[in-house]
């Protein structure tokens, strides 16, 4: 019970590593706030909760939409009256060298995967500040310090974020709130099934290649990230405060050959 008496956020809940992570905080006795586009994939997460005796509630909204998550964060905070945890997780994939990318897609991929970042921060911190207490892990990834061909938008996002939680930490760190970064390297959910599927003519050589660029030859799970961030939620890791934390296989410090 590691998230005893303590209530998290997490956006992007309804699928892969916001999923996990949302059932695992619920199973270390953490109230979940379960966020996500999807109504049915975010119910479905809250209902899964439910179901194995864990405390969770489904709050729709698009992270990159102000009102929308100012409601949220709202909502959030009837219901529980506190939010000791948020974790930011919500991110959507970009695939393309930079000249291949449409305005729209740079414009969209920015919002989600930044905005997405700064809305939810924006709401929540007040109310941490205010307590005096609060985590925050913010989602980036190892291509925040890696080139990957065809990820131009996706990687200036995910270094933006890894820059942004730097700054948040410095901003907070005398109202006792830590701000974390989690870096994963290339993790089995719906989002990689995705993109292989539409940004390769053969997925199963592309699946092959990603593999062997991590040094742990396979690609992570969703609970191996889920683990990292159960950590960075806990008090275990009270003396982390503005970090990357790396769960990538080897990704990004380690070639073979
Ligand atoms: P996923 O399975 O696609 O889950 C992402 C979730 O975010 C989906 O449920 C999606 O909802 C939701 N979402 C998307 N846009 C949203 C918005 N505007 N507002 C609220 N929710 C939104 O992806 P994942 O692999 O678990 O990725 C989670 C995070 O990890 C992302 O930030 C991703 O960039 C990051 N990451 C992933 C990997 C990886 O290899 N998988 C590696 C490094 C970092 P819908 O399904 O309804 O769109």
């Amino acid at each position: 019970m590691r998230l005893k008496n303590k209530v998290a956020l997490i956006t992007g809940a309804g699928s892969g590593i916001g999923k996990t992570t949302a059932l695992l905080f619920a199973k270390e006795g953490a109230r979940v706030i379960v966020n996500d586009l999807s109504e049915q994939h975010g119910t479905e997460t809250a209902e899964e909760i439910c179901e194995h005796g864990g405390e969770a509630i489904f709050l729709r909204a698009d992270v990159s939409v102000s009102p929308e998550v100012e409601d949220l964060v709202k909502r959030a905070l009837a219901r529980y009256g506190q939010i000791d945890v948020l974790f930011n997780n919500a991110g959507i994939a970009g695939v393309g060298a930079l000249h291949e990318t449409s305005d729209e897609l740079w414009d969209r991929v920015m919002n989600v995967n930044i905005k997405g970042v700064f809305l939810p921060s924006k709401f929540v911190i007040p109310h941490m500040m205010e307590r005096k207490a609060g985590c925050i892990i913010n989602m980036s990834s190892c291509i925040a310090e890696i080139g990957l061909m065809r990820r131009a938008v996706y990687a200036a996002t995910k270094g933006a974020v890894l820059a942004l939680t730097k700054s948040m930490q410095v901003d907070y760190a005398t109202y006792n709130i830590r701000v974390n970064a989690l870096l994963p390297g290339t993790i089995l959910t719906p989002f990689v099934e995705d993109y292989l599927k539409t940004s390769y003519e053969n997925p199963d050589e592309a699946l092959q290649n990603i593999k062997k660029r991590q040094l742990s030859g396979d690609l992570g799970t969703p609970e191996d990230v889920a683990k990292a961030a159960l950590f960075l939620a806990s008090d275990e890791s009270k003396f982390m405060m503005g970090s990357p934390l790396y769960i990538d296989g080897g990704a990004t410090f380690g070639k073979m050959a």
